[in-house]
């Protein structure tokens, strides 16, 4: 890990057990936090980080060249697959290169969010028409570059996707997601290696994608060589056709195709479980499995409102994803999820302000693989997210009600391994740029993956 030893004085931070006024933090070289001292001086050398120093957070779904949609399919209404046929326009362009430039802009805008890690849902594989590239992992590899080059931590979920529909064969632009079967996929997927800030790991796109012999494949190929299993993400029940699809084929619901062939477990994050019966909320909470819900992604594809509270009470660990990036912002995942069940219930308060910071930090990070992520205290990682609290948006309010007003622009700094990464609002290693450049990055960047000019 990068970075040297470092401290930092905090006006306030949120620790994990709640808000805390004058917090010093001290990290390691190897970017660990070593020392928590609240009711603190400022000490020589401290870095002074004013208003409220959250955790890093943890953007459990991503799928970065999503973001090259955003604003071009809110017209004319349409449906989640309408939507689909968009994406695969999109899919049908890109190569490594635009895949890389697209990637670090939308890393980027991320980490000026307060993103430290996330989880990329990666399944765009291959080349047309499934060629191979020279490297197999030509468009993982060029995830890690970018993530490397906005300076978060990135877990590599690739994804096994190996049909088109339940016996339907892959058609078109899905060639590109094509591995064959879960045996070459595994194989593939072996090729690439962690380091310090990448992690690799697992995912089936959904009970639709990989047929069900082929699930035990992923399950035992997730397993790392230390013995545990490493996290497998897993697409469920966003939409009720698959469930009718599932249904119709095996006789059962995709959750209890899933509990069958073993996918459910702690080291399991199930996306989005939307449309869930009440027996797949008693599977998924007791087998320990974490639900990723992406309530502005959810909302904009109509998907629905999936049963969050309930899932929780079940047993599992609910965490938040930016998924297809219509926006990029933790606080508006989380406010999501307590908004949605407010207007359901009609009840406010239905998930604690401490579940809402839980879902931001430590459960996606746990989901991801970084269980020491998301927690300001001694063996946590040195990712600390400084929100101002004198912007229009968070003046006035109270700095232990942050989580529930804030949104990511008024994130100051951000710091990752130790490392400081945002300052004062400017991306601090892509050449000391703010917003507005990373905005002028992302046009060029969404015009290549179109292959368009940037005006156009
Ligand atoms: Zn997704």
């Amino acid at each position: 890990m990068r970075g040297v030893t470092c401290s930092w004085w905090c006006e306030h931070a949120w620790l994990p057990t709640g808000p805390a006024v004058s917090v010093r933090i001290e990290a390691g070289a190897d970017g660990v936090i070593t020392a928590v001292q609240v009711g603190a001086e400022p000490a020589p050398g401290d870095h002074l980080l004013q208003g409220m120093v959250m955790p890093g957070f943890a953007n459990t779904h991503s799928h970065a060249f999503h973001r090259a949609l955003r604003g071009r399919t809110q017209l004319d209404g349409g449906t989640f697959w309408t939507w689909r046929d968009r994406m695969y326009a999109l899919a049908d362009r890109l190569d490594p290169d635009t895949f890389r430039e697209l990637a670090t802009a939308v890393y980027a805008e991320m980490v000026l969010s307060g993103i430290t890690c996330v989880g990329e849902f990666h399944y765009l594989h291959h080349g047309p028409g499934g060629a191979r590239y020279g490297d197999p992992n030509a468009m993982g590899e060029a995830l890690r570059d970018a993530a490397h080059a906005a300076g978060l931590r990135l877990t590599l979920l690739d994804t096994c996707y190996l049909t088109g529909g339940i016996d339907v064969p892959l058609a078109g632009v899905q060639r590109r997601f094509d591995d064959g079967d879960a045996e070459s996929w595994a194989d593939r997927v072996s090729m690439m290696c962690d380091d310090d800030t990448f992690r690799v790991a697992a995912a089936v796109h959904s009970v639709r994608a990989v047929p069900a012999d082929q699930l035990d494949v992923v399950v035992e190929a997730a397993i790392g060589e230390d013995g545990m299993p490493r996290p497998v993400h897993v697409h469920l029940s966003e939409q009720p056709a698959e469930n009718a699809a599932c249904l119709a084929a095996y006789g059962c619901t995709p959750t209890q195709l899933l509990a069958a062939h073993g996918v459910l477990g702690s080291a399991t994050t199930a996306v989005h479980a939307t449309h869930v019966t009440a027996g797949d909320i008693v599977l998924l909470g007791e087998s320990r499995t974490t639900v990723c819900v992406c309530p502005t992604t959810e909302r904009d594809l109509a998907d629905g409102i999936g049963p969050a509270r309930a899932l929780a009470d079940a047993g599992s660990a609910i965490a938040l994803g930016t998924d297809q990036h219509v926006m990029v912002d933790m606080f508006a995942e989380s406010r999501g999820l307590e908004m949605n069940e407010r207007l359901r219930s009609g009840q406010r308060g239905r998930f604690s302000l401490a579940e809402l910071v839980d879902a931001l930090a430590p459960a996606g990070h746990a989901a991801l693989g970084w269980p020491a992520g998301g927690r300001l205290e001694v063996g946590g990682l040195a990712d600390l997210v400084a929100v101002r609290l004198d912007t229009l948006r968070t003046a006035g309010a109270l700095a232990g009600q942050i989580p529930l007003v804030a949104a990511g622009g008024d994130v100051d700094t951000v710091i990752i391994g130790g490392r400081l990464v945002v300052s004062g609002g400017q991306h601090a290693l892509l050449e000391g740029v703010g917003r507005s450049d990373i905005a002028g990055r992302m046009v060029r960047a969404v015009a290549g993956a179109w292959n368009t000019s940037p005006s156009s």
